[in-house]
């Protein structure tokens, strides 16, 4: 299903499209819990702990790196939040195992993501049409560019923007901003498709003024009010078919 709300936004094709990646182009929920407890089975066997031990000291040092800092790409890093929930265990910071566990976590995460359907065929679809695309995602470079390898991708987009190259998390405006310095697309019609109705659609729009395109599925929360997308889809063949129908306009 496509839903648009605004057909004023829709009457030409795109200059430049942006996308978003986690839980946009693949589930991310489905992905994590199977690494999430990957990474719990192996801490709990290797130190004979209890689950709750576990649990309580991985969200203690999840919370401390959150808070300590904010909306920067390493707020969201495995590596540290494995390697304070050692140190909060007692164990002070043993490097070796937390690369190991943060290994096992991306080891398991990528071997459990799947890219939802069509995403190649709608990238091969903007390729003929000639509009530049790039990924704009929060997060460390590393394990992004490792993620577009790993889905195929990396020949589908033309850039990438990671918030620790921008400095900031979307919704900031600079990984929004940087993705238009590094693509100059020839027109302002630029579309940003993303899942999160904050950080990809009310992000956007403030910052570029973008067209902005909700992915739903389960578990995504539709924006409203300052947050309403200007058009949600449940599956990317909707969004080929939209793309085709503009091309014969
Ligand atoms: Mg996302």
């Amino acid at each position: 299903m496509m839903k648009i709300l605004d057909p004023s936004k829709f009457a030409q094709l795109p200059d430049a499209i942006l996308f978003d990646t986690d839980n946009t182009l693949y589930a991310y929920d489905p992905a994590h819990a199977v690494a999430q407890k990957a990474v719990r089975d192996k801490v709990i066997k290797t130190f004979s702990i209890s689950g709750d031990d576990f649990d309580s000291a991985f969200k203690e040092a999840r919370a401390q790196v959150k808070l300590r800092l904010k909306e920067t790409a390493s707020s969201h890093s495995r590596l540290l939040y494995l390697q304070r929930m050692l140190e909060i265990m007692g164990l002070g910071s043993q490097v070796l195992l937390a690369l190991d566990f943060e290994q096992t976590y991306w080891r398991t995460f990528l071997g459990n993501a799947v890219l939802f359907s069509d995403v190649k065929e709608l990238l091969d679809d903007i390729r003929l049409l000639g509009i530049p695309t790039a990924i704009v995602t929060d997060l460390t470079a590393q394990i992004q560019f490792r993620k577009v390898v790993y889905f195929g991708l990396d020949q589908y987009f033309d850039y990438i923007v990671t918030s620790e190259e921008a400095g900031f998390d979307k919704p900031h405006e600079a990984p929004f901003q940087i993705a238009l310095e590094k693509m100059n697309p020839k027109g302002n019609c630029i579309w940003m498709v993303g899942d999160n109705s904050i950080n990809d659609i009310s992000g956007a729009r403030q910052s570029i003024n973008a067209v902005t395109l909700q992915k739903v599925h389960a578990g995504v929360q539709v924006g409203s009010g300052p947050h309403m997308p200007d058009a949600i889809f449940e599956d990317f063949f909707q969004l080929r078919k939209l793309l085709d129908k503009l091309s014969q306009d």
